[in-house]
């Protein structure tokens, strides 16, 4: 079953065309990485996913139903969940808060409804508190939660961002880099999460540099060079592709 179609997805700017037409089907319970050297356009195409910038061209199904043309939260309602390349978090909250802030969106709590306090918002509270807590157990940061979240470990950050977006309960996770800036100890217990958050029936989409995560942990990559994808297929066949070979040489040379 496809859970992401994505069909000639196309995106400027100015310029330059960051996606020149991209299409691709992630299937729902796999792990899919998407790689490609830095520009490529692997960040551009994770926001026009998740809605954060429209696609000037293409369609994008999420399970069936047309999103290019909602707005992100709708994506997130839907189940589309994501985390950012810059770790995006209320540094000033706690970290059981920022978990919070995730879980928020699934609740029916509200601004109005926290000034005038109605009987059931209580309960409601106390509903995302707990899958707040349930989400950073889960990544192992619950002894954390009363902690500021900018006096913690940037490789715990990073699981911060990951445990607020499991809180919205999506069935499609986009991860931007997840290990960037871990230490090969942090990498490695991140491959086990996200072993764990597939597990739990969620499907996993990863950009990610680190080369031993990506072909550890994905059952099929898509390669993107220039906003074109020129390879995909299983790890062993896009890392003996002429063409991603010539794609990461060809930069590397430069
Ligand atoms: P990647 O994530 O693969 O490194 P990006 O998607 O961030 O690549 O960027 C693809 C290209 O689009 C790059 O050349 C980048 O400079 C450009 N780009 C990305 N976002 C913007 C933007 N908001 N405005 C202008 N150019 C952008
Ligand atoms: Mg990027």
């Amino acid at each position: 079953m496809t859970i992401l179609a994505v069909r000639d997805v196309a995106r400027r700017f100015g310029g330059l065309a960051a996606l020149g037409g991209v299409t691709l089907d992630v299937r729902a319970g796999e792990i899919r990485g998407l790689i490609g050297p830095n520009g490529s356009g692997k960040s551009t195409f994770f926001n026009v996913v998740s809605g954060i910038l429209r696609p000037d061209a293409g369609t994008i199904l999420f399970d069936g139903t047309p999103i290019q043309d909602l707005a992100a939260d709708r994506r997130q309602h839907l189940g589309l969940g994501r985390t950012f390349q810059e770790i995006q978090l209320f540094y000033d909250m706690t970290v059981l808060e920022n978990v919070m802030v995730g879980a928020h969106r699934t609740g029916r709590a509200d601004i109005g409804a926290a000034l005038l306090r109605p009987p059931w918002q209580r309960a409601e509270e106390r509903r995302l508190r707990e899958a707040a807590r349930e989400c950073l157990d889960f990544v192992g940061l619950g002894a954390l939660q009363d902690e500021r979240a900018r006096t913690i470990a940037y490789g715990h950050q990073r699981l911060l961002e990951i445990a607020r977006a499991l809180a919205a309960g999506p069935r499609l996770l986009l991860l931007d880099e997840p290990a960037a800036g871990m230490n090969p100890a942090e990498t490695r217990a991140l491959m086990g999460q996200v072993e764990r958050i597939v597990a739990r029936g969620v499907t996993v989409f990863l950009v990610e540099h680190n080369m031993k995560m990506v072909m550890g942990l994905c059952e099929r990559i898509t390669v993107l060079h220039h906003g074109q994808v020129i390879a995909e297929g299983t790890p062993a066949a896009v890392q003996a592709a002429p063409a991603v070979l010539e794609a990461y040489l060809g930069r590397a040379g430069a």
